[in-house]
Order: structure tokens, then sequence, then C-alpha cells
């Protein structure tokens, strides 16, 4: 067989020209992903929150396009940042449970990203960690230490400002200089219970009392002694303002070694967080009210067009976003949007989210400020419940209307084809492969003395 022409080339200039073929354009630069559990947008100061729980983000993110209407793709953890790492909707990536290992054929964020990317995370929640979900292999460092025991319900977490600790010796020690970095950073603390380090962090007090009633909360939220509902409310912001600090910290130590300004940063939410609005007190997971979905997210760094923005956007996309930044073009179908730029955003476009508790699958359709709602029974295509809400005329969502059947909406069929096509009818896997829930924590490397002294030496700690 003839040589092709590139093989008839002296060897290093077909190299040289392979190199430039197959090489992506020059990495833009370091990606910053920051996600926070149970983080409701309405409790940051760049959302108008009235109290002071966010000072550290609120000063790293005012420059930042500001999304007004974002939404988680589920309620829950574990489907929601599989939506954020792969640009897909649940039923698409296929993880819907906790403790479900991500399949081999799914590709995260990490392995779409041209190769010069180093590539680490640092998680802090039970259910991301390697045992749970089986991420470790698509990054060239996860670090998914919980050591503390936040409940009876053995719910695992590691404080935000030991992830941040984490972060920063890895920084100073492991970090490529030659090499732009992709970090992923997931903070846990306003998941509950609410159990804020204090007295270090602001204590928040309230007026006005609400009698409590422990029929409207999980077992695993009831703190003894405590007969006013606000009170929780109050510890709620404190986690909040911890977690604040704790960004705060890592984006301060970040800056030491590299500009800030040249990275992009993205900083948004798997999930919100019922308060007091309904039935159900301070809880997420089983329901798709604007509360439970809806997230903050911010976005700044070059390309970034900085504001205020109030079109429908979706976690998934994050994938779009992050791969635009880096100058690649994904070798798959993305459904998300690259969303640096208003104009890129479609006006009309819906956006899905769902929710549920392994007994039901429940789904909403956004479009413009009308929202869609139906429910199935797992193991179900069929739709057993449909509801609609006008967000415009009823933004808490409290006079739900039926659907016309006869007649319904392109957006209510929409959700209605989301059903038929889902491959796990009513969110239940089938043969999905089964994480482990890890029984002994696993203890994260503290910084010893002479770790904390090095780290002062480089400026990042005071
Ligand atoms: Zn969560």
């Amino acid at each position: 067989m003839d040589p092709t022409p590139i093989q008839r080339l002296p060897r290093y200039i077909a190299l040289a020209l392979f190199t430039l073929c197959a090489c992506s354009p020059q990495p833009a630069g370091d990606i910053l992903l920051i996600t926070v559990d149970t983080l409701r947008p309405d409790h940051l100061g760049l959302y108008g929150y009235e109290r002071a729980a966010s000072p550290n983000i609120d000063h790293h993110f005012s420059d930042a396009a500001i999304f007004e209407r974002a939404y988680a793709t589920n309620a829950n953890t574990s489907p929601s940042i599989a939506s954020i790492l792969t640009g897909q909707l649940p039923h698409e990536h296929g993880v819907r449970k906790f403790y479900q290992l991500v399949s081999d054929d799914v590709r995260l964020v990490t392995d779409l990203l041209p190769a010069a990317y180093q590539t680490a995370a640092f998680v802090s929640s039970i259910v991301l960690t390697d045992e749970a979900m089986g991420m470790a292999r698509h990054f060239d460092h996860y670090d998914d230490h919980v050591d503390e025991v936040a409940s009876n319900l053995r719910i695992f977490e590691r404080k935000g400002s030991r992830t941040t600790d984490a972060a920063l010796l890895w920084i100073a020690e492991h970090r490529d200089p030659e090499r732009p970095l992709f970090l992923w950073m997931h903070y846990m603390d306003p998941h509950p219970p609410y159990q804020p380090p204090s007295p270090e962090y602001a204590s928040f007090e309230h007026e006005g009392f609400v009698k409590f009633d422990r029929k409207r909360i999980n077992p695993y939220q009831l703190e003894p002694g405590v007969d006013d509902a606000l009170d929780y409310v109050d510890r709620y912001d404190e986690e909040i303002a911890h977690m604040d600090t704790a960004v705060g910290r890592l984006l301060t130590g970040y800056g030491v070694q590299r500009e800030l300004d040249e990275a992009l940063l993205i900083f948004v939410a798997d999930h919100g967080e019922s308060m007091l609005e309904r039935e159900r007190w301070f809880t997420h997971g089983y329901q798709v009210f604007e509360e439970i979905i809806r997230v903050p997210l911010m976005i700044r760094g070059p390309g970034v067009e900085p504001g205020r923005r109030d079109a429908l956007v979706s976690g998934i996309d994050l994938v779009p976003t992050i791969l635009h930044f880096a100058g690649a073009r994904p070798d798959t179908a993305l459904n998300g949007v690259a969303l640096q730029q208003r104009t890129a955003i479609p006006k009309d476009r819906t956006v899905f989210a769902e929710g549920g508790g392994g007994k039901s699958l429940i789904r909403a359709a956004i479009r413009n400020d009308q929202k869609w709602v139906a429910k199935a029974g797992a193991g179900k295509k069929k739709t057993r419940s449909r509801w609609h809400f006008d967000l415009g005329a009823d933004p808490a969502e409290q006079k739900p209307q039926p659907w016309d059947p006869s007649n319904p909406e392109e957006v209510a069929r929409e959700l209605i084809d989301l059903f038929d096509r889902d491959p796990d009818p009513g969110g239940l896997p089938k043969g999905f492969r089964e994480g482990l829930r890890i029984d002994a924590p696993k203890v994260a490397p503290r910084a010893d003395a002479e770790t904390i002294e090095r780290l002062r030496a480089l400026g990042y700690v005071e």
C-alpha cells in the first residue's frame, strides 16, 4: 500500500504536524467548579438576602454573571451532581439513586477536557465518595475523606474548612504549574442536620416565633430543646456562613499562586431546601417546588459577560460552558448551552427537573413562567397525577391547576414524552451497580504542624 502523504514526510515534521492536528487549541486556563449542597439562592447576599451569611462569596462573585433562574436537574445530590459533571439529564447519565455507581460508558467533563488538564476533586459528602459513586477514575486526584458523623443516621460529612485545607495542601504540593487545572470542590455544610461549628461563626438571631412541630421534620433534624422553628433557619444560615468562609479561603489561597481573574469560576448548588413554605420543613429530595429545585449559579472569568440574567438555565449547561472556555469541542451531542454570552441562551427553552424518594418520580417542565408537573409510580411510565403552575401569577405555587388532558400544551407534551423515553420507569434503575455504603468514616489527613508552617510561608494560612 502506498504511504499516505503524511507518512512520506520526514518523521519529525510528521510528528509536529500530528501534534498540531491532534491537539485542540491551547487550553485557556484553570477551571474552578464549586458545588454546594442544599443551598437556596435566596440565602445569599447577591440574591438579595438581608443577612450577612455569605460576605466572601458576595465579594468574589460581585462581577459574575448571576443567573436568577437556574434549576437543578434533580432534587437529590447524586443525580444532580452527575448532571453537573456530564451535561446530561438523570435518565441519560443513569444515576437515579444514592450509592449507585456511575456506569462505565458515562463520560464526565474531565474525560472531555483537553488532555493537558490536571484534574482534582475534593468532596465532603458520603454519597460522593468513590465507594458510593465510583468517580475517582475520572480524576487525577480524588479526595473524598468524610470524617464526621453529622447525625444518628450516620450521615458522614467533612466540614468545609477541612475540605479547603485539603485542597490548599494539594495545590501547594502537587499541582503541576505547567498544566492548566480543573478543580472540583463540593461543600456539604448547609445540608441537614444543621450543626454549625459555633461559636466561631456568626451567630444569627431572629425576631418572631414559629411553634416547632416535630411531625413536620425528618427525625435526624430533631435538636433537643428547640421549640422555635426559626432557630433552624438561624442554624442553616450559620452553616452557610461556615461554607462561605471556607470558599473565601480557597479562592484567596488559590490566588496566592495563580491569577484568579484568568480562571473560569463556577459556583452552583446541587439543589435547594424547604424552609417553612409548606407541609414538610427543612428538607429536599421528594418535591419539585421552586425552593427545592432552584439553585444559585454564578460564573465569572475570561469571556463571561457579567450581570444579572433572567433566562432559564440548568445544571446540564455547565459542561458546555466549561468546554467552551477550554476550547474543546465535545464529540457527543450535549443538550445544554454554553452560558458565557447572554445571547447564546434560547429565550423559549424548556428546562426539566425531577425529584423522588424511590416510590415515585415527580418531574417538572418549566418554560417562561409556566411550570408543568407530573408524577409516575416507581417502575411505571404512565403518569398518575398532573398539575400546572403559573409562576408569574402564583410564584409561591399555592394554586395548582389541573391540566386539560384533551388539549395539553406543547411543554406538557414534552414532559409526558420524557416519561415515555425514560429507560428507567419512575426513576427506578434496572440492573444498576450498587456502590458501597461506608460504615467507617475515612479520616481526612490533618495538616501537621510542619505543613501548616509551610503553607504559612507560602501565604496560604494567616
Ligand atoms: Zn445534595
